[in-house]
């Protein structure tokens, strides 16, 4: 018999298993070596970090050895699509070219799946929902008398912020659980048996992260019988991670209470209580709250380093938490009265007093090692957050767990020196195995790096307006094909604006993040125009990842600034202040990598394969100026750097003549 080593070699080498059964299958040294590290990790338990740069394979990487070991496995992704992908494509493809034996289930948060009782309850209440609301309640009942898992990922051109969603969802909050009449078809619960059953379990980080807290989706059961964890993308998980070990009160859940609170008492105990009058007071409280931290338009987060956010009067706001604070307790004293009459009315009761609670957390002063803020847009999010996931994931996870269970982390991007510091440091894996799997990809031929020289510095007004100008000229040139990513909304705004006003009616088609869903965003712009012409995107944050387009639909990748944290931003602020007090220097130690993480990031949409060719445009001369311009350069693939504009436009019009698809 095969040790596992000489059995992954088999499938993952030249002329292996995967070679012989998949489709355009190549054996690379770097995957190899990836998955023999796996391998190691499997046999004697422990943490192992991975960086494998673009072109590796890292998913077969770590699955192959995974599967073929045969212990059962949690695998956690970033994004619902990416969980979509690994058990819809890469294992079901895995588990047949290896002859594997293996069940696998898929398991998301909640929100992703159709709550039978609540599209009841909105079927027969539906006064309220606009037109649009009514059309889409429709499709979703006649698709629930058919679909199997009740995952809304398949509804066709779902749009996710439809206000519909809430109302057809459970939370854990009002989810009735094992009293709701639906319970035996309920699709949640059904997911979570699947899971339980499974040899792999496909998660994503949110989901690891919210049952850390509220230990509510069945991974507090899953758990103690996986012996190996992997989280892939896992250069996210320690924001996300952060996010959800804090604790938040949102005005938008407020005012779904109140609405769920409505609903239920006149359907089910009308008369008995004042619905509207407990429900309106409520509600005043938490329109109340929102109002005393003003018409602030401009989205963004409030410093909250005392007792009230920054720039407020403290009377009216705490006047506000205490308003707050007494209708939360006149409404659990209402409820209370009707507890018996339906295990809705019971579920309510415990969200108002978590309500109840958070008012008082967030009356009193906040906790030495958190940061507090105020997230200003239409609604406000008051939150309290750790500043990183360190210490609770060696308390909970790693602790425990290191002498018979195996964790690995992977990632294109996890920092830029040799321990990976940036990532291990953040999440508690000091310990840990390091790997770092360099790309195959020649990407001297393959790509150039180009830093126009005559721009304005990032602060500059003209800034945003000059990048415009010169990204809207060489996708004209190129003919669309080009990945515009912006290091802020309003740049993204600004920059956006011009170039659709430009390019009105002519020869580019010019999409712009928000304007339609980031799917039909991507869709498009790799499919290129129908009407023939090219196409430039223009996006932020959630573009410079995750966005995939291998071939000539993308040779051009503009980035309008250094991706350096935002200063201002209190969650920034109170790690670079942790950092000083330490006696670090923040700029070096985290400023600094946090760019160069993204940086990399961001560079990685350009070459996806071995035929793609490109260019990547950095829009910051601080880059080839500054001192630390050498620590972001040394982070990049190894392109051919372009000096003089005369070079660089003879490389551009190269690309135009190497187009094969027509594509765009
Ligand atoms: S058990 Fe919860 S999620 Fe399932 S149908 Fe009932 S309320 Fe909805």
């Amino acid at each position: 018999m095969l040790s596992l080593e000489q059995a992954v070699r088999a499938a993952l080498g030249p002329g292996g298993s995967l070679a012989r059964a998949v489709h355009r299958f190549q054996a690379r040294p770097g995957q190899l070596e990836m998955a023999l590290a796996v391998c190691r990790s499997l046999e004697q338990g422990g943490a192992l970090v991975v960086e494998a740069s673009t072109g590796v394979g890292k998913t077969f990487s770590y699955l192959v050895p995974a599967l073929i070991g045969g212990e059962r496995v949690l695998l956690s992704t970033a994004t619902k699509t990416l969980q979509d992908q690994l058990h819809g494509r890469d294992l079901p493809r895995l588990i047949e070219a290896l002859r594997l034996p293996v069940s696998t289930a898929l398991l998301k948060g909640r929100s992703s799946y159709l709550c039978i009782h609540r599209m009841q309850q909105a079927l027969q209440g539906g006064a309220g929902l606009g037109p649009k609301a009514v059309r889409l309640l429709a499709r979703l009942e006649r698709w629930a008398q058919t679909t199997a898992s009740g995952d809304l990922a398949e509804v066709q051109d779902l749009d996710e912020r439809s206000s519909l969603l809430p109302l057809v969802t459970s939370t854990r909050e009002n989810c009735l659980g094992s009293t709701c009449p639906s319970f035996k078809s309920c699709h949640v619960h059904h997911a979570r048996r699947e899971a339980l059953a499974a040899d792999v379990v496909v998660i994503n980080h949110h989901l690891f992260f919210a049952d850390l807290v509220i230990r509510e989706s069945g991974m507090a059961e899953l758990l103690p019988s996986v012996r190996t964890v992997i989280f892939d993308e896992a250069h996210q998980l320690n924001e996300t991670g952060t996010q959800f070990l804090g604790t938040e009160l949102a005005t938008g859940a407020l005012l779904d209470f109140v609405r769920d609170l409505l609903a239920a008492g006149l359907q089910l105990a009308r008369g008995l209580v004042d619905w509207q009058a407990v429900a309106a007071e409520f509600e005043y409280a938490a329109r109340e709250l929102r109002l005393v931290l003003g018409k602030r338009t401009v989205s963004g987060r409030l410093m909250w380093s005392g007792l009230v956010p920054e720039g407020l009067d403290a009377e009216p706001w705490q006047a506000a938490l205490a308003r707050l604070g007494r209708a939360c307790e006149a409404t659990i004293i209402a409820l209370d009265t009707v507890s018996e009459l339906a295990p809705d009315f019971l579920r309510l009761i415990a969200r108002a007093r978590a309500f109840r609670d958070r008012v008082e957390l967030f009356t009193g002063e906040g906790r030495k090692d958190r940061v507090r803020w105020v997230e200003l847009g239409q609604q406000a999010r008051l939150v309290e957050s750790p500043l990183d996931i360190a210490q609770n994931m060696r308390d909970h996870w790693f602790a425990a767990d290191q002498a018979h269970r195996t964790w690995i982390f992977t990632s294109a991007t996890l920092g830029d020196d040799e321990a990976l510091s940036w990532f291990t440091g953040a999440c508690g894996l000091e310990g840990a195995a390091v790997l770092r799997v360099g790309s195959p990809f020649d990407f001297p031929r393959q790509a150039a790096l180009y830093i126009p020289p005559e721009l304005p510095l990032p602060e500059d007004p003209g800034h945003a307006g000059q990048v415009a100008r010169l990204a809207g000229d060489w996708a004209g040139r190129l003919g669309g094909r080009t990945l515009l990513l912006t290091t802020s909304l309003r740049a993204l705004r600004e920059i956006g604006d011009r170039l659709q006003e430009r390019f009105a009616g002519g020869v580019l088609d010019v999409l712009v993040q928000g304007q339609l869903t980031r799917r039909e965003l991507i869709d498009r712009f790799r499919r290129g125009s129908q009407d023939g012409r090219g196409c430039l995107l223009v996006g932020s944050a959630s573009f410079w990842e995750g966005v995939d387009v291998p071939g000539d639909a993308l040779q051009l990748v503009v980035i309008d600034k250094l991706p350096f944290p935002p200063p201002q931003d209190p969650l920034v602020q109170a790690r670079s202040q942790a950092l000083q007090a330490q006696g670090r220097n923040p700029f070096r130690d985290y400023f600094l990598p946090e760019a160069v993480v993204a940086l990399k990031q961001g560079a990685g949409r350009l070459i996806r394969s071995e035929s793609d060719r490109g260019a990547l445009v950095v829009c910051d001369t601080r880059l080839q100026n500054k001192s630390y311009g050498a620590r972001l350069f040394k982070a990049l693939p190894p392109m051919t750097r372009l000096q003089s504009e005369a070079d660089w436009l003879a490389w551009l019009d190269g690309l135009t003549r190497t187009d094969t698809t027509g594509a765009c």
